[in-house]
């Protein structure tokens, strides 16, 4: 929907706060402008009523002067028509309330203003009523004067002003808006450009990766990051169908023993023992299924967190011993001398035993499948700051350090030749990196090829 895009929402925030700001700015200027146009006014109408104050001073029989027919007009001031100016009237009362002058002009409205009329008023007071303006004075003993003129014409300038004022408010409105738009666009060109390549690349080319070359920083960033999430799916991508394509090769092989095995078998009658041999190697190819059936199945629940950890407090150098106990048989008909270094004291952790056993299991059948004749395998329990671990080194035929990085992946072999020993899927260490991982733990390993290997699980140490 339009009113939902990101750029029609730029322009209208960016619309309603120019009309805002030029309101604003426009009612101010009226405001200032009438005022300013009102004091010059009230200066106007205060010089024009303290001359009149004067004249009524001057003819007061009450202060002992001669009262004489009154002048309409002051000499400046009221009645004046200077260019452009309306006329200045003004009605003077006496103290009685009686009028005592007025100009012809006056308006026959004209009151005195009621505060006015006490005397207790000194300074003028400014009025506006309908299209006049109106000061009005009250002499100490009495008289009050009310001095006005018409504002008809500066009431015409102020509509005309206002109007003026509103013409350049829109067309800088409009000229503010033409430019925010193509602002905007110029400012979304960018997004638009990720958004393509982000759907060229989810369309299937997940090796492309988007251009940050010529985009503002801040766009750059986020397409780095976009950047490196369709790297971690192509990755991911690659992964999957590399293990899709192991667990096929891996499972193919024993199949086409099972077929060559029976096709042979089959092909005419046999002795018994070539039936019996031929049934043994099929039994030997469906063993080899399972466990690789097996374990990519551990490793699929281990990974979906299907398979809930039965947490229990073990001492770790026990379990060491334990599952050291299990391997001996194995290690003793390879020819291998298997020793374990009992820690001084238990090494407590919350484990699965069960789990952290196959684990053990594991790393043994390693050091023992990859050690050499003749070879050595140390089991060693102990703790290290907040961690404790348990240690299987070998003297076997170590490992070139470029594939140690990728030596836990699934179905990853160093020797990359799928003859490899017997019972061993490639999925081992894939398996025991997840248990660990799924305790809070971490696996690592040091390995110097002719030499031997050194694989470390650490786990989390619990209180004793
Ligand atoms: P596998 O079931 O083939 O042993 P793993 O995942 O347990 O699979 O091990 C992956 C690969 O790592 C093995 O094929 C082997 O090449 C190498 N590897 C594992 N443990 C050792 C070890 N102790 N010494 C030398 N190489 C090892």
């Amino acid at each position: 929907m339009v009113f939902r895009s990101l750029r029609w929402q730029l322009q209208v925030w960016h619309a309603l706060l120019l009309v805002v700001v030029l309101a604003g700015f426009g009612a101010t200027a009226c405001q200032l402008q009438r005022a300013s146009r009102f004091r010059e006014i009230d200066r106007e109408l205060d010089s024009a009523g303290l001359e009149i104050l004067r004249f009524i001073r001057e003819n007061d029989p009450a202060r002992g002067r001669p009262p004489g027919p009154p002048p309409r007009r002051p000499r400046t001031g009221p009645g004046r028509e200077s260019a452009g100016r309306a006329p200045i009237w003004y009605v003077a009362w006496g103290r009685d309330g009686l009028e005592l002058d007025r100009t012809a002009d006056a308006p026959a409205d004209v009151k005195p203003p009621a505060a006015s009329i006490d005397g207790s008023q000194r300074r003028s007071v400014h009025r506006t009523r309908g299209q006049f303006r109106e000061a009005s004075f009250t002499t100490p003993p009495g008289e009050v004067v009310v001095v006005g003129r018409s504002i008809e014409a500066d009431l015409a300038d102020f509509s005309r002003f206002a109007v003026g004022l509103t013409a350049a408010g829109l067309a800088v409105l409009a000229a503010a808006l033409a430019i925010g738009a193509w602002l905007a666009g110029r400012a979304m060109r960018p997004l638009q450009q990720i958004g393509a390549s982000a759907r060229r690349i989810a369309a299937g080319s997940h090796s492309d990766r988007i251009e940050t070359a010529g985009l503002p920083e801040e766009l750059a960033s986020l397409a780095t990051v976009l950047n490196e999430g369709f790297a971690q799916i192509e990755e991911t991508l690659v992964r999957q169908r590399q293990f899709t394509a192991d667990a096929s090769h891996e499972l193919r092989t024993p199949v086409s023993v099972v077929l060559a095995q029976t096709q042979a078998a089959l092909a005419r009658p046999r002795q018994e023992a070539e039936y019996r041999n031929a049934l043994e190697a099929c039994q030997r190819s469906a063993q080899r299924m399972r466990r690789l059936v097996e374990s990519l199945l551990t490793l699929a629940r281990l990974e979906s967190g299907e398979e809930p950890l039965h947490l229990q407090p073990v001492d770790l150098n026990q379990l060491a011993a334990e599952s050291t106990e299990a391997v001996q048989p194995l290690a003793l008909g390879a020819g291998l001398v298997l020793r374990f270094e009992s820690s001084a004291s238990p090494v407590p952790v919350r484990v699965d035993p069960d789990r952290l056993g196959q684990v053990l299991l594991n790393l043994l059948g390693n050091a023992v499948a990859y050690n050499r004749p003749g070879g050595s395998i140390t089991v060693s329990a102990g703790t290290s700051g907040a961690e404790a671990f348990v240690r299987v080194s070998d003297t076997g035929i170590g490992i070139a350090p470029e594939h140690l990085p990728r030596l836990f992946e699934r179905f990853y072999r160093v020797d990359d030749s799928r003859s490899n020993p017997r019972g061993h899927t490639g999925l081992g260490l894939a398996i025991s990196q997840q248990i660990l991982l799924q305790h809070g733990g971490r696996i690592t390993v040091e390995s110097e090829p002719g030499q031997g290997s050194v694989f470390t699980a650490w786990l989390n140490r619990s209180a004793a």
